[in-house]
């Protein structure tokens, strides 16, 4: 007997064209968002089928640190629990020794990469994200630089009145490797109008991404979810995602962020939800599995913001990769996430091995190390 043959015919034939290399379309992908029951089960079983036939057993995993420069920032994005203003008691702004000492102590804990990235700073101008790449540059000649969110060089770009391209090229010559994609939360603007107004808009943020992508400087993709978005705002910007890495293939990964909720304006003041629930969770990574076929091979557990146990779990629903280590992980912490802020290769090793597969590491850009 067929599992698929039992359940709702409309699923049942997307979950069939998926299994043969179809990706939902934007439609179908929000159909699958409404699952429950039987339907539920098979589109996780088809997911993580999708994901060994697309990468095999291997989850990988990297050695990184992150370095958060500044808390100070002149937006006032509705789910940051991590802005300051500039006047306030507990405002940073790292110097250079600081972000020396923490690059000095990455390599220490054999990091293949530092990522950093900072809230907008009033007075961060170019010269600011140069300082910061010459001084990890003058610890370690090396070591891969994952640096600042396409709000940031989009910032940068308006003080300094250069064009994208012109501030991105500065910094890959400078020694920027590659780029979160961060930035993104929910790309469709009439939900960026709730919880982050201030932000660029999603032609703005996709304009970044694909002058990066052009200026072979890869980025990583992410989406923020479980706040007022709908399953078909998720659709439809997973959606855009993969028409970008249509034209781009700059993309190295997809990392779902679970919305974070305690301490936020977002849930306390505007009525968002508390955070996806455990299923909703669960519907994203073996959704994005199947939406991603053939462009995004890898998809990343956010264990910070899952916690460590359930992100073993969604290993088994579509995802490949436990993500970094993240020593001194500052946004989530914050906004009421009650993860550690370090998770040591030892233990992301035992977890993987316990889910029945086989970590490797690996470097920013998804190299095999060993
Ligand atoms: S999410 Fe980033 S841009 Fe928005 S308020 Fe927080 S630090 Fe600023």
């Amino acid at each position: 007997m067929n599992l698929l043959d039992n359940i709702n015919g409309e699923i049942s034939h997307i979950l069939n064209k998926a299994i043969d290399g179809h990706p939902p379309s934007v439609d179908e992908a929000e159909l699958l968002f409404g699952c429950t029951g039987q339907e539920f089960l098979a589109l996780i079983l088809i997911a993580d089928h999708v994901r060994e036939r697309t990468v095999g057993d291997v989850v990988t995993y990297v050695i990184n640190r992150n370095i958060n420069f500044t808390n100070v920032c002149v937006n006032r994005c509705r789910f940051c629990a991590f802005r300051e203003d500039k006047e306030s008691p507990n405002q940073f702004l790292l110097s250079a020794k600081e972000i020396e000492d923490k690059t000095l102590e990455a390599v220490k804990l054999k990091a293949t990469e530092v990522c950093i990235q900072g809230g907008l700073h009033p007075e961060a101008d170019l010269d600011l994200y140069l300082r910061i790449i010459k001084t990890v540059r003058k610890v370690s000649p090396d070591i891969h630089i994952h640096a600042f969110s396409p709000m940031e060089i989009y910032h940068a770009a308006r003080r300094e009145e250069l064009s994208i391209h012109e501030v991105l090229k500065i910094l890959k010559e400078a020694g920027l490797d590659s780029m979160p994609g961060t930035a993104a939360e929910i790309l469709v603007d009439k939900v960026r109008a709730i919880i982050c107004p201030e932000k660029i808009s999603v032609r703005e943020w996709s304009e970044v991404i694909e002058e990066a992508h052009k200026l072979n400087i890869p980025t990583s993709s992410t989406m923020m979810y479980g706040h007022v978005d709908s399953n078909r705002d998720k659709a439809v910007h997973m959606d855009i995602l993969r028409n970008i890495q249509k034209k781009t293939r700059g993309f190295t990964e997809f990392v779902p962020l679970s919305f974070i909720h305690q301490y936020t304006e977002l849930y306390k003041n505007l009525s968002a939800r508390p955070g996806a629930t455990g299923m909703e969770d669960v519907k994203v990574y073996a959704i994005s599995r199947l939406m991603f076929d053939g462009l995004i091979n890898n998809i990343q557990v956010s264990w910070v913001k899952l916690g460590t146990k359930f992100a073993q779990f969604c290993l088994n629903v579509g995802a490949n990769d436990f993500g970094g280590t993240l020593f001194e992980e500052n946004i989530s912490k914050i906004a009421g996430s009650p993860s550690e802020e370090y998770l040591s290769p030892e233990s992301m090793i035992a977890l993987i091995r316990e889910s029945g597969r086989i970590p490797v590491q690996r470097t920013t850009i998804y190299e095999l190390l060993g």
